[in-house]
C-alpha cells in the first residue's frame, strides 16, 4: 500500500481487501477481540488441528493401539514431514526431518560440524556464534564445547561487521540465526555462508524466526546445517518438534552424538552397537511426540499453499506500515526502531526499545494486542501475514499510543512481572 503520510485507516480497510492471503485467515482460530502479533514466538492454531488431534487420539492411538506405528505411519511421520517441510526450505527430499527440540538440533548439528572439521583440520576448535543470539544457541554451543573438552571454545561476535574478523583459521563452525529473535535483523544467508567457506569453517543457521517467514534457500545458499522451530510461523503448536536439515555434501558423512535407536540402520534388530542409517535418519534420537507431531502437519499445509512471494511482500508491507505509523505519531517518546529499515535485512517482526517496555506490552496485552517483551526494554511485534492485517497493524499502533500518550503503562498490574514474557 502506498505509504505516503498521512496513512488513513480507509486506505488500511481498502488494503485489507485487497489482499491475496485474506482467505488464510479463516484458516486460524482467532478469539475474538484478540489482534495477535505473537505468531513468531506462538503461532496461531490452525482450524484442521482439532480434527486431526481428535483422529490421532481417538483412531490412531485409541483404536489402532501400537499397530499405528506401521498403519497409521507414525514410525515414518519426521521424513515425511521433513519432506513437506524441505519446500519452505529451499531443501531436497530426505534432506530435513521434524524431531526433538532447536536446542536438541543445534547441538547435534554442532556436534556434525565438529566432527566433520576435525577430520579436515584439527586446529579449527572454535565455534563462532553471536552474543545477540537466542541465549539457548550460545548455552548449547557452550554446552557442546564444555562436553568436548579437547580444547574447543565458543567466540561470540558482537556485530555482523565482526564476523570476518572472527574468521580466523581456529574457526571450525559459525552458527547464526538467520532473523535476530530481538531486533528482527536478516543475514544474508549466501553471501555469509560463502564467506565462511571461504575462511574454512562450516555454516550452520538456525531459522528460528524464519522458517514459514521470509524466503529460505539452504541449497541455494550453500549452507551446511539448519535446525529451526516449528511452533512459530509455522504455526505448528505450543512446544511442537524442531527441525533439522543437512546439505546432501554432508549426508552420509556426518555423526551425531545422540545415538539413539531411531537413527540406527536397522532399529528393530535389536542389535548391540550402534550404526547409523545413511542419510537424515540418523538424526532422529528416539521416539517421537506423536500427537505433538501429528499436528505440525496441519500449519504446513497451510504454509505450503500460500506463496512464498505473497507472504514477504505482506510481511514487508505490513511491517514497513507499523514502521510508518510509529514514525508519525512518535513525537517526543522514547521509542526507538532496532528494527532494520532496510528491506534485505528484516525478518518478519519489528521491534522498538522503550524505557517502560515491558509495563508498556502489558498494557496492550491487557487490550487483547498481543505481542511480547523481550530484555532490554524491546516491545515485540510479530507479523504473519496469513492471519495478520493492515487494520490489526492500524489499531495495534493506536493502542500503543493511547498508552503512551496517557501512561496507561503506569499501573501496579502492569508493572508486575509475570513469569513468562
Ligand atoms: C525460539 C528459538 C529457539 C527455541 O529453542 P527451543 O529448543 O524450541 O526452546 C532457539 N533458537 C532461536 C534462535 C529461537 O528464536
Amino acid at each position: 500500500m502506498d505509504l505516503t503520510l498521512p496513512i488513513t485507516k480507509t486506505a488500511c480497510l481498502a488494503a485489507d481487501q485487497d489482499d491475496p492471503l485474506h482467505r488464510f485467515r479463516d484458516q486460524f482460530i482467532l478469539p475474538e477481540g484478540v489482534n495477535y502479533l505473537d505468531g513468531n514466538s506462538l503461532g496461531a492454531r490452525p482450524a484442521t488441528s482439532a480434527q486431526v488431534a481428535t483422529r490421532v487420539m481417538e483412531d490412531e492411538w485409541g483404536t489402532g493401539l501400537i499397530r499405528s506405528w506401521n498403519t497409521a505411519g507414525w514410525f515414518e511421520l519426521p521424513g515425511r514431514l521433513g519432506n513437506k517441510l524441505a519446500g519452505l526450505l529451499g531443501a531436497g527430499d530426505g534432506e530435513v526431518v521434524v524431531t526433538d527440540t532447536t536446542s536438541l538440533n543445534l547441538f547435534k548439528a554442532l556436534a556434525a560440524a565438529v566432527r566433520i572439521q576435525k577430520a579436515a583440520d584439527p586446529a579449527r576448535k572454535v565455534i563462532v556464534t553471536e552474543r545477540d543470539n537466542f541465549p539457548t544457541d550460545i548455552y548449547m554451543a557452550q554446552g557442546m564445547v564444555d562436553f568436548l573438552d579437547q580444547g574447543y571454545s565458543v567466540r561470540l561476535i558482537d556485530h555482523s561487521l565482526s564476523l570476518p574478523d572472527a574468521l580466523g583459521a581456529d574457526v571450525a563452525v559459525v552458527a547464526l540465526s538467520h532473523v535476530n529473535y530481538r531486533t528482527g535483523a536478516m543475514w544474508d544467508m549466501a553471501a555469509t555462508s560463502s564467506a565462511i567457506h571461504d575462511a574454512g569453517a562450516l555454516a550452520v543457521w538456525d531459522l528460528a524466526h524464519s522458517a514459514g517467514a521470509v524466503p529460505v534457500d539452504l541449497r541455494g545458499a550453500g549452507a551446511d546445517f539448519a535446525v529451526g522451530c516449528t511452533y512459530k510461523y509455522l504455526n505448528g503448536g505450543p512446544g511442537s518438534p524442531a527441525f533439522i536439515w543437512v546439505s546432501a555434501a554432508h549426508q552420509d558423512r556426518f555423526w551425531q552424538p545422540l545415538s539413539g535407536w531411531w537413527g540406527h540402520a536397522r532399529p528393530f534388530a535389536m542389535e548391540d552397537s550402534y550404526e547409523p542409517v545413511s542419510g537424515i535418519g540418523r538424526f532422529l534420537c528416539g521416539t517421537q511426540p506423536i500427537l505433538s507431531m501429528a499436528l505440525v502437519e496441519c500449519g504446513l499445509d497451510i504454509s505450503l499453499a500460500a506463496p512464498m512471494a505473497q507472504v514477504r511482500e505482506k510481511s514487508l508491507a505490513l511491517t514497513d506500515l507499523f514502521i510508518a505509523l510509529v514514525e508519525a505519531r512518535r513525537g517526543d517518546h522514547e521509542l526507538e526502531l532496532i528494527t532494520p529499515m532496510d528491506h534485505a535485512q528484516r525478518g518478519s517482526h519489528v521491534s522498538y526499545v522503550h524505557p517502560q517496555g515491558y509495563p508498556v506490552m502489558a498494557a496492550l496485552i491487557a487490550r487483547g494486542i498481543i505481542g511480547d517483551y523481550r530484555e532490554p526494554g524491546v516491545l515485540r511485534f510479530g507479523i504473519t501475514p496469513l492471519y495478520v492485517g493492515y487494520m490489526d497493524v492500524w489499531n495495534a499502533v493506536e493502542a500503543l499510543f493511547d498508552i503512551l500518550d496517557n501512561k496507561l503503562w503506569d499501573t501496579p498490574e502492569f508493572l508486575a512481572r509475570l513469569q513468562v514474557t
